[in-house]
């Protein structure tokens, strides 16, 4: 299997972007995930810089916390209302953690196809191991291979997602600003839960038009499709066949996510996630739990 799921170079062609990201209000700086206000499992996002990088303060201008919501949006619109379940913070704002990585981006771009397992392992190591949470890496740096990367257990375990928010492939930006208040989703929005999906096990194998280590082949209006042409999603698993809303007996669905709201009534954990339990993810599909 290919490792680090390559999220298609190809998908960075489709991109026609303006220009975007709008700021919300401002809020202050957080470096550690602040106190939940719910046990349930979710979504946490973080702003990651490799060492001595440029810092946008993406997290602190609401830069990330809007784009995920208009991707939460857009999903919710797909799916009949079903949403991911975000780390917030009592008043409801986002909870959007900064860090700083030991490596550099020089470094990481180094993994090649492994620049998520890197990330993966230093956030972890940095305590981003909640036993009900899984992590979406903004990473304000570039990767050689791929838009964007994610674990899908059980091939290659792990609790962490990444986009590499300032690689080229073939000379074109993989996103050219995120999306803020007012504008439609584009690629970093669609990437954003894209990446996500793949980190709940899906599109898995059982899924008829399984294709590319968790990709659909369903067409390239789907958000989970890989292939030879550009990802232009307008639909979430519309024939409820493959990864949403399929009903398929032991075969994982988003549709019966954990990590999704309104709370579902037998929620599914992503395919070997030890439930309750602290695992420290290392990467390249290794963990040590407790
Ligand atoms: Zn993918």
């Amino acid at each position: 299997m290919k490792p680090g799921l390559i999220c298609a170079a190809a998908l960075a062609l489709a991109l026609t972007l303006a220009p975007g990201g709008l700021a919300v209000a401002g809020s202050h700086r957080a470096t550690v995930d602040r106190p939940d206000v719910s046990p349930e499992h979710q979504v946490h996002l973080v702003y990651a810089i490799p060492k001595s990088g440029k810092d946008r303060r993406r997290d602190v201008d609401g830069t990330i916390a809007s784009s995920f919501e208009i991707a939460n949006v857009w999903l919710a619109n797909q799916t009949g209302g079903l949403r991911l379940r975000l780390d917030r913070l009592a008043d409801g704002i986002v909870d959007v953690t900064f860090v700083e990585l030991s490596q550099t981006n020089r470094q990481i771009r180094r993994a090649g196809a492994w620049a998520r397992d890197e990330i993966e392992k230093e956030i972890n190591a940095l305590g981003f191991n909640a036993p009900n949470k899984v992590y979406l890496a903004y990473y304000e740096g570039s990767s050689t291979f791929a838009c964007g990367g994610s674990a899908w257990p059980p091939k290659l375990k792990g609790n962490t997602a990444a986009l590499y928010l300032a690689t080229f492939i073939n000379g074109v930006p993989c996103y050219s600003g995120l999306s803020g208040a007012g504008d439609p989703p584009r690629y970093g929005e669609f990437s954003a839960i894209h990446e996500i999906i793949h980190t709940l096990g899906l599109v898995a194998e059982c899924a008829p038009h399984h294709t590319r280590a968790g990709h659909s082949s369903d067409g390239n209006k789907d958000l989970m499709y890989a292939g030879p042409l550009p990802l232009e999603p307008s639909r979430v698993d519309s024939e409820r066949d493959d990864y949403f809303g399929h009903g398929i007996a032991g075969c994982p669905d988003l549709a019966r996510s954990a990590f999704v709201e309104p709370a579902v009534a037998m929620p599914e954990l992503p395919p070997e996630w030890l439930a309750g339990v602290r695992c420290t993810y290392l990467g390249y599909g290794k963990r040590e739990c407790e």
